[in-house]
């Protein structure tokens, strides 16, 4: 088909929040409980169909940013898309994807689709930030936000298929 499109993904989040696990689901469909930690950055590209069209998302699953920030704009640059990850069970990692939010908004590309992924949903008995208040704040500062589980796969795909549905304007 005509409508088939390479589109640069960045995961951008606090360490351990899930990033290398939300890949894995998506690429691999597989979850691992000891996840090993990512060494600076990590290449996926995983096809997607939405609808008649497809997305191949060439996806840079970063790490270390806490200690060498300096390094995140070579993986955000250029990128077409970024999903900021953060763990619902935990309000440092909230307070860590809303700086992500902000530095792509001074520093990315302004057409950048941006997803936040509340992570663990799976973890409900252990919940410190609540759904709505995710909502609310994507909803003031332009990202469409789930709650996402690599663990159980809950919305892992639709996460990316909403991206491809955006990225392609259907
Ligand atoms: P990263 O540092 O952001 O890449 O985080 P990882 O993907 O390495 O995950 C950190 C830890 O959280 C690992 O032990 C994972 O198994 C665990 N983890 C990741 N996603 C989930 C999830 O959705 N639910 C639960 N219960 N654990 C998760
Ligand atoms: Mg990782």
């Amino acid at each position: 088909g005509h409508n088939n499109l390479n589109a640069k993904l960045v995961l951008l989040g606090d360490m351990g929040a899930g990033k290398s696990s939300l890949v894995l689901r998506f690429v691999k469909g597989q979850f691992l409980e000891f996840q090993e930690s990512t060494i600076g950055a990590a290449f996926f590209s995983q096809t997607l169909a939405v609808n008649d069209a497809t997305v191949k998302f060439e996806i840079w699953d970063t790490a270390g940013q806490e200690r060498y920030h300096s390094l995140a704009p070579m993986y955000y640059r250029g990128a077409a898309a970024a999903i900021i990850v953060y763990d619902i069970t935990s309000t440092d990692s909230f307070s860590r994807a809303k700086k992500w939010v902000q530095e792509l908004q001074k520093q990315g590309n302004p057409n950048m689709v941006v997803a936040l992924a509340g992570n663990k949903a799976d973890l409900e008995d252990k919940r410190k930030v609540t759904a709505e208040e995710a909502q609310l704040y994507a909803e003031e500062n332009g990202l469409f936000f789930k709650e996402t589980s690599a663990k159980t796969a809950a919305n892992v795909n639709d996460i990316f298929y909403e991206i491809g549905r955006l990225l392609l304007h259907v």
